[in-house]
């Protein structure tokens, strides 16, 4: 499958093209042509996907065909979405398909002065990318008006569940016509979605793409244990002896990321700190000079995280265990992208035990044990499992792990815990996430729920094409 094959316009082509795009992705292979039908969408589909010129490419393609080139711009498509970061990256993809087209977009969102965002809207634009919060103010203001919108899409509703966002999406979704094309993006489609869509979409097909492969496999998953007073020691420690280039960690709290930021400042590495207390001006910059290189750390929140586009990782930190597994595929995803290996360096203390369990039960894998510089044994001791047979002699390989400072920086790799057949933190080969089209469990149980109770959406899966499809029913046309 070609981006030819897909009836998509020469000069939209030319843009793919400059985008080094060979082959569109299983979300826009499934998802372009059906726009371009008219059809309403809901797509279960992650960021990394490819979903965002699944959605952008025939938008633009259709408000060219029908573009009035004499009339004044009017906004005609509005895509919501949950973060700044996302209404950039966003924003930056139609601007790369449409720079044949003479359609202009804009992206607005809280956190900076309106100004700027209120000149762009006086000046005409086709195309308008928002943040929930920041749009109703304008339309309270009267600067945003949305009764021309004729394509409406709502991206990563999941997320607008999860931060509060969505009673402003439905009044945002009241103040667009009825006669539009709606289509829904979500990482999972729950019944809140579900209802979302059946509120507001009218015979969508649905769409589920295999989330990102994550393959676990070329990630190698370090385990630290240490107090955590220690560990912003334990990272500086390990940047400087490794000469790690380039390091995402993931941190709980706001507070931390700047603490530890501080920290890694006066041990002269550089770092920044991205999460939602910080201007937009400031995340914009830090991102970029990390993708850059001319930062060596990004400190971040998890929510500040997602959906960040940073190629060629070379490790991650879970300086805080995160609360959720899924949240460790998606953290420890970010490296061992585009077919390179990747590190991901856990660093667990006492109090972060359960959620380690949680994580290894998740992936069934245990992770290595790494022997550090604040290795202490009698920390270490109360993560050994007991092997519950009849106690046999330890093998030698199987010593405790020293609480002496390792002085050897001549290696570069870290050591790691031996692990004898009976050792708790031997890897099992049958890794259920290595190699496989969908990284989760979760996500193929959403499947299989979806598939079993809801017969009334049309089912379209990447992995099992169906093409058997009985329209979904709206209520009265629900809309
Ligand atoms: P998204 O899931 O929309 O955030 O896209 C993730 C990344 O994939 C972005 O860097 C896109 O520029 C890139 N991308 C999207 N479609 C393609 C494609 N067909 N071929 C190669 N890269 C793509």
């Amino acid at each position: 499958m070609t981006f030819n094959d897909l009836q998509i316009i020469n000069p939209i082509l030319k843009a793919i093209e400059l985008a080094n795009y060979d082959t569109p992705t299983p979300v826009q292979t499934e998802t372009i042509p059906l726009i371009l039908e008219g059809k309403d969408i809901l797509a279960s589909a992650q960021t990394g996907t490819g979903k965002t010129a699944a959605f952008a490419i025939p938008i633009l393609q259709k408000l060219y065909q029908t573009k009035d080139q004499q009339a004044l711009r009017k906004i005609k498509a509005l895509i919501l979405t949950p973060t700044r970061e996302l209404a950039n990256q966003i924003s930056e993809n139609f601007t790369r398909y449409s720079r044949f087209l003479n359609l202009k977009n804009t992206a607005v969102y809280g956190g900076v002065h309106q100004r700027k965002q209120e000149s762009i809207l006086y000046k005409g634009i086709d195309v308008l990318i928002a943040t929930p919060g920041r749009l109703l103010d304008l339309m309270n203001q009267n600067i945003i008006h949305l009764n021309q919108v004729e394509y409406l899409v709502i991206d990563e509703a999941d997320m607008m569940f999860d931060m509060g966002f969505i009673k402003d999406v439905n009044k945002i979704i009241e103040s667009v016509p009825k006669n539009r094309q709606t289509l829904l993006f979500s990482a999972t489609i729950s019944k809140e979605i579900e209802y979302l869509a059946k509120d507001n979409l009218l015979s969508p097909i649905r769409i589920d793409i295999a989330p990102e492969v994550i393959t676990l496999d070329v990630i190698t998953q370090s385990l630290y244990i240490i107090t955590k007073k220690q560990k912003t020691a334990l990272l500086i420690e390990l940047i400087k002896t490794e000469n790690i280039a380039s390091v995402l960690v993931f941190m709980r709290t706001k507070h931390s990321c700047n603490k530890v930021v501080q920290e890694l400042e006066k041990a002269e590495i550089k770092a920044e700190a991205i999460h939602s207390n910080k201007s937009q001006a400031h995340r914009e910059r830090a991102l970029l000079n990390f993708k850059k290189g001319r930062l060596t750390v990004l400190v971040a929140t998890d929510i500040a995280a997602r959906g960040l586009d940073i190629k060629a990782l070379d490790v991650v930190v879970n300086y805080d265990l995160p609360e959720t597994p899924e949240t460790y595929i998606h953290r420890i995803g970010r490296t061992g992208r585009a077919g390179l290996s990747g590190r991901a360096l856990s660093f667990c203390s006492y109090e972060e035990k359960s959620l380690l369990r949680t994580i290894e039960k998740h992936i069934d894998q245990k992770l290595t044990m790494v022997d550090h510089p604040f290795s202490n044994e009698a920390l270490t001791a109360k993560f050994i499992e007991k092997p519950k047979q009849k106690k046999v002699s330890q093998p030698r390989s199987n010593k405790p792990i020293s609480s002496k400072p390792n002085n050897d920086k001549s290696s570069n790799k870290p050591k790691r815990y031996a692990a004898s057949d009976k050792s708790p933190y031997k890897p099992k080969s049958n890794n259920a996430y290595s190699n496989t089209a969908t990284s989760s469990k979760k996500s193929k149980s959403t499947w299989q729920k979806s598939t079993n109770n809801k017969p009334s959406f049309n089912q379209k899966t990447y992995n099992k094409p169906n093409h058997n499809q009985t329209p979904y029913e709206t209520k009265n046309n629900a809309r």
